[in-house]
């Protein structure tokens, strides 16, 4: 069985580039960059007051200094005059400062009596001026690919950009299997349960950006199956849900190679996870995830969720691992890479005492998974892991 490193080689290997679209800024959060964008203008565009105060000419006044109040800046409101010695101008937090203006006293640090400031005796220091150019200067260039958040829309607004090329959003077609399955919604028969899988897989590929299709549930026959690989057309990334393993009534494999399908691989060395298979279908990357619901999931934790950031434009990478310490023994880890359900606690990370691959209730406490990798040695508390954040 192949590693879970390989195995993700072998689908970043699968990725074609994405398309770009404009996108109007406005809408443009989430979605990653395709373009290097390069400011047209500088932020601030002029030398702007830091505070609310007085701006005078001198470079080291002194204490007990007076001036005369001459005119006033604030904030859009630039004052075009010029000061003599013994002169203030009134200034306001990101108002232009005057050409004249060395210092802005704050406003704390004067005594005003009617159009005359005294300087105290304890000047707070520093000019108290944001140059111009201080946050970015005209050429100043934010990189892609790179997801944009809040603070890129916002260093995007303040280039005046209102749109921005960005990568095309993945499609992503969700094929449940299985003649257990309904629809969420239905009414099931004693004998059946609901595909959840479908909603969960769904909500994850949206939360990473991609537009998920959940396809109507395929029961376990050559035909059905046929008929949603039939339905997946046109979609990004295909993933099947259930009927991966080898068992009489799983399907998968052998369907969608009937459809088309070139396998990458099939089976993986990985806990929960194992049936998962991965190749070409048309024009689409497919993966084929087991149905047990937290296999699929942490499965799509694993496989999908890189693949999608690949097919979105971004760099092909791993689940980003972050480091933890265990709040308690674990012993020797099997041929598997493992990927632990797990709680975080005072103590540390804590993995959850029922690890059974059909229980989402489980999973759904779970606030990281532990990545053991094959054959990890027996563990102490207090000892360091990796963790993937799930
Ligand atoms: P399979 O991988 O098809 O052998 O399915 C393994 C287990 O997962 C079985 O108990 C299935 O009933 C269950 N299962 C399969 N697909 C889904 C799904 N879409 N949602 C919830 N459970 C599923
Ligand atoms: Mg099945």
């Amino acid at each position: 069985m192949i590693s879970v490193e390989t195995a993700l080689d072998r689908i970043f290997a699968l990725v074609q580039p994405a398309q770009t679209e404009r996108v109007a800024l406005r809408n443009a959060a989430g979605r990653v960059l395709a373009e290097t964008v390069s400011a047209t203008r500088a932020q601030p565009p002029f030398d702007a007051s830091a505070m609310d105060g007085y701006g005078v000419a001198d470079a080291d006044p002194s204490a007990g200094a007076r001036y005369q109040v001459v005119g006033e800046a604030a904030a859009g409101r630039a004052w075009p005059g010029h000061l003599a010695a013994g002169q203030a101008v009134r200034i306001f937090t990101g108002a232009p400062v005057p050409e004249d203006v060395e210092t802005v006293l704050i406003q704390e640090d004067v005594t005003r009596n009617g159009s005359e400031i005294v300087l105290g005796e304890n000047r707070s220091s520093g000019r108290n001026i944001r140059p111009k150019g201080g946050d970015f200067d005209v050429g100043f260039t934010l990189e892609a690919p790179r997801r944009l958040g809040p603070a890129d829309i916002g260093l995007l607004a303040a280039m005046n950009r209102a749109e921005v090329d960005v990568f095309q959003r993945p499609d992503v077609a969700i094929l449940s299997t299985g003649d257990e399955l309904v629809q969420l919604g239905e009414t099931p028969r004693p004998d059946q349960i609901i595909a959840s899988n479908g909603p969960a897989l769904a909500a994850m590929v949206e939360e990473a950006g991609g537009k998920a299709w959940i396809l109507p549930n395929a029961e376990d026959c050559e035909a059905a199956l046929a008929q949603g690989f039939e339905l997946a057309q046109g979609a990004d990334l295909i993933l099947t849900i259930g009927g991966a393993s080898v068992g009489d009534h799983d399907l998968v494999a052998g369907a969608a190679e009937r459809a088309g399908f070139q396998k990458a691989f099939h089976k993986v060395a990985v806990r929960p996870g194992k049936p998962v298979m991965a190749g070409q279908l048309g024009k689409a990357l497919m993966i084929g995830l087991p149905g047990n619901p937290v296999s699929a999931l942490i499965s799509a934790r694993i496989f999908v969720l890189p693949a999608l950031a690949a097919l979105s434009g971004l760099p092909s990478a791993p689940a980003p691992r972050r480091p933890g310490h265990l709040a308690e023994a674990l012993p020797e880890n099997g041929p598997r890479e493992h990927y632990m359900r797990a709680e975080a606690t005072t103590e540390g990370i804590k993995p959850l005492p029922n690890q059974d691959s059909s229980l989402l209730s489980v999973l759904a406490r779970a606030d990281a998974l532990i990545v053991r990798p094959p054959y990890d040695p027996a563990k102490a508390a207090g000892d360091r892991v990796e963790l993937v954040d799930f």
